[in-house]
C-alpha cells in the first residue's frame, strides 16, 4: 500500500515503462481509473483476449522485447483474419519477483515498436506480482465498418480455401528447439527458430479477407484442426490437397528428412498465418489484393456439402493425425 504522499511502486513503474506508450489522448496518459475511445464512424468494435504465460508460450529466458511482441502479435492475428484494424489494447501483466527493472525496459520496447508498426498504443490495465510463472494478458480492441467483420460461419460448397505465408514453421522450430537433429543450414535453423520466437501477423491482409472471403481465421493451434473449426462452424465440409499447402524451404528440408514431421506441420501451433474460403466469382480479386499487399497466398483446396475437412495425401487418401491441433486442455 501507498502512503498517502508518495507514489507506489506500481505508479512509479507504470509511469516510468507503460505511460510513454499510452499515446492515444483517450488513454489520458494511464493517469485515470479507465480510457475511453470514440469508435471511427459507421464502424463497430471487434475484441479479442489472449494471454501468453512463461513456460507455456515462451521461454522464461527468451528476451522480453520478443516476448511482449508476441503476446501483442497473437492477438493481432485474430483482428488480422476478421478483417479488423487495430485501435489499441489493454495490457495485464502478472510478474514473478525475479523480474526487474531491465526487463520490463526490453519489455516496453518491445511494445512500444510493435505500437508504431501496427498502430496500436496501449489503452491501459494492470500490474501484478506473482507467486506462479509469468503471465502477459492482452485485451485488443479493433474496428471494422458495421456488419463486415469476417466470421468463421459463412463458407459455402465451391469456395476456395486460401492460406496466407507457409505453414508449420514455427512448430518445427520449436522441435529443433528440444533437440530434433535433422541436417539443415544454418539460415534454415534461423528461419525456423524465428517463426517461433515472432509471430507476422498478417495485419496487411485484412481489407483483402474483408472484402473477398466468406469465412475466416487465424492458424493458431494448428491448420488442420484450426480449420476443420471453420467447416464445423460453417457446417460445410472441405478437402485439402496437401501438397499445396504451402511449407517455406526450411520446412520441406525439415520435412524431407522425416516425412511423418508433414504432419506435424500441418497441424502444430503457433503459424499465426490466415486460412480463410473466397467464393470462386472473388477469387481474381482476393489474389490481386494480397498481391498488392505484399502478402503471399496459396490455394489449398475446396468447400465441399458435408461434414469435415479433409486432408489428402498424394495418394488422394485422407491424412491421419494423432492430433488435429494444438489444445491446452
Ligand atoms: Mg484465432
Amino acid at each position: 500500500m501507498a502512503s498517502h504522499d508518495e507514489t507506489s511502486a506500481e505508479d512509479r513503474l507504470i509511469a516510468r515503462h507503460f505511460a510513454p506508450l499510452a499515446t492515444h489522448p483517450g488513454a489520458l496518459g494511464l493517469t485515470d481509473d479507465a480510457a475511453f475511445i470514440t469508435p471511427p464512424p459507421g464502424s463497430e468494435i471487434v475484441l479479442k483476449a489472449d494471454a501468453i504465460i512463461g513456460g507455456v508460450h515462451f521461454f522464461p529466458e527468451d528476451d522480453a522485447a520478443t516476448v511482449a511482441q508476441k503476446a501483442l502479435r497473437v492477438n493481432l492475428s485474430d483482428l488480422a483474419s476478421k478483417g479488423a484494424t487495430p485501435l489499441g489494447y489493454l495490457l495485464s501483466l502478472a510478474l514473478p519477483k525475479d523480474i526487474g527493472e531491465a526487463w520490463l525496459a526490453r519489455f516496453a520496447q518491445g511494445l512500444r515498436e510493435d505500437a508504431e508498426r501496427y498502430g496500436c498504443p496501449l489503452f491501459g490495465g494492470d500490474t501484478d506480482r506473482t507467486p506462479g510463472p509469468i503471465t502477459i494478458s492482452i485485451a485488443m480492441v479493433g474496428s471494422v465498418p458495421a456488419g463486415t467483420m469476417v466470421r468463421r460461419a459463412g463458407a459455402k460448397p465451391g469456395d476456395l480455401v486460401f492460406v496466407s505465408g507457409s505453414v508449420g514453421d514455427s512448430t518445427l522450430g520449436l522441435v529443433l528447439r528440444k533437440g530434433l537433429d535433422v541436417p539443415l543450414s544454418e539460415a534454415q535453423r534461423q528461419h525456423l527458430a524465428s517463426r517461433y520466437l515472432l509471430p507476422q501477423p498478417r495485419n496487411a491482409l485484412a481489407e483483402a479477407v474483408r472484402m473477398h472471403a466468406s469465412a475466416s481465421m487465424d492458424v493458431s493451434d494448428g491448420l488442420a484442426g484450426d480449420f476443420a473449426k471453420l467447416c464445423r462452424v460453417s457446417q460445410v465440409g472441405a478437402e485439402v490437397e496437401a501438397a499445396r499447402v504451402p511449407l517455406s524451404d526450411a520446412a520441406r528440408a525439415v520435412v524431407a528428412a522425416d516425412p511423418k514431421l508433414l504432419l506435424t506441420a500441418l497441424s502444430g501451433g503457433d503459424d499465426y498465418e490466415i486460412v480463410c474460403t473466397v467464393p470462386p466469382t472473388k477469387a481474381a480479386g482476393f489474389r490481386a489484393a494480397a498481391e498488392a499487399a505484399g502478402v503471399p497466398v496459396s490455394e489449398i483446396g475446396r468447400v465441399i456439402a458435408g461434414q469435415g475437412a479433409r486432408f489428402l495425401g498424394a495418394d488422394g487418401q485422407p491424412l491421419v493425425f494423432e492430433r488435429a491441433s494444438f489444445s491446452h486442455f
